[in-house]
């Protein structure tokens, strides 16, 4: 069995670690957080908890599960010079796809291959092995690691080159949020002329204004005033922001693009950085 490097074992990181352990994989593991390794390591036999960069040259692949590509970049640079060539970085955080390909360039030049395989499905889907996976990248490397990814995820499509996998993960972002700020509008304006919400949320669910938030967030995470679905505004308003960027640089109008991510950031910024996504719905509450 391959040794596997992960590094990032946040909400996501982790289930998903998990699912490549159970496989049989030996793993070295690092996070910025020591608590999160140590915790991982005491629960799965046999995981080696990297003390630096360099525990990762016997790794022929490695994960990146991080927040955004600043710290992709860092954590990458500082690994590159350690592993050996032909060695492989599957990046399934949500990143910037020109950061993206910037990297790609730079690993290229050492022989280390890149695989941008960022995920959809959140935490739940991360927990079933049942992700959504859009890869960018060379398709002969990822015919060679995709039974890993079979073991995170389902649907996994190769959607392009280097990149397209964060291009396109940003793009579904964004049209995810924009379904929750109308979905949370919707059923605020619904509730104010009397209707109830949970009532807006199934009629809606039966009806043409179907989407993830009305079929999965809604009841489990936004009416019940519970906002703990693990996938935080900060991380979202990001994702939006990449999205929005995407299209400046294409010129394509993006006008709806615009306003979620203001929206987005300045919720982020006005409900802290612990604050999850769908508490976007008190945040477009009513005053
Ligand atoms: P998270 O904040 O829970 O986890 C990120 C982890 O990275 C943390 O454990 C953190 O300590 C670690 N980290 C940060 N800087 C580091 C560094 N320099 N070196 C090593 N570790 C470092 O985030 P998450 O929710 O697990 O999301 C991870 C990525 O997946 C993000 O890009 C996010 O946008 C994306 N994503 C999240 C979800 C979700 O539902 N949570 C769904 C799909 C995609």
């Amino acid at each position: 069995m391959t040794t596997i490097g992960f590094i990032g074992l946040g909400m996501m990181g982790q289930p998903m670690a998990h699912l490549l352990h159970a496989a049989g994989h030996a793993l070295v593991i690092r996070d910025a957080v020591p608590a999160a390794t140590a915790r991982f390591a005491q629960e799965h036999a046999g995981v080696a908890v990297a003390s630096g960069a360099a525990d990762f040259a016997g790794c022929s692949v490695v994960f990146t599960m991080l927040p955004d590509s600043r710290i992709v970049d860092a954590v990458v640079g500082e690994l590159a010079p350690h592993l050996p060539p032909g060695a492989c970085i599957i990046d399934m955080s949500s990143a910037d796809p020109n950061r993206t390909r910037a990297l790609a360039g730079l690993l290229g030049e050492r022989g280390i291959g890149l695989l941008d395989a960022p995920v959809s499905g959140g935490v739940k889907r991360a927990i079933a092995g049942t992700l959504s996976i859009m890869v960018g990248g060379d398709a002969d490397l990822l015919a060679q690691h995709l039974p890993l990814l079979q073991r995170m995820g389902q649907a996994i499509t190769h959607v392009g080159p280097v990149g397209a996998g964060h291009a396109l993960k940003a793009l579904n972002n964004y049209v995810s949020a924009a379904a929750l700020i109308a979905t949370a509008e919707a059923i605020h304006a619904g509730a104010a002329f009397g209707i109830a919400p949970a009532t807006i949320v199934d009629v809606i669910n039966a009806s043409t204004g179907k989407n993830n938030t009305t079929e999965n967030k809604a009841h489990q995470f936004m009416l019940n005033g519970s906002f703990n679905s693990g996938f935080s505004l900060a991380l979202q308003a990001k994702d939006v922001g990449i999205a929005l960027s995407l299209g400046q640089a294409m010129h394509t109008p993006m006008a709806l693009a615009e306003q979620v991510s203001a929206m987005a950031a300045e919720a982020s910024r006005s409900l802290g950085p612990a604050a999850d996504h769908t508490e976007l719905y008190r945040y477009v509450a009513p005053a």
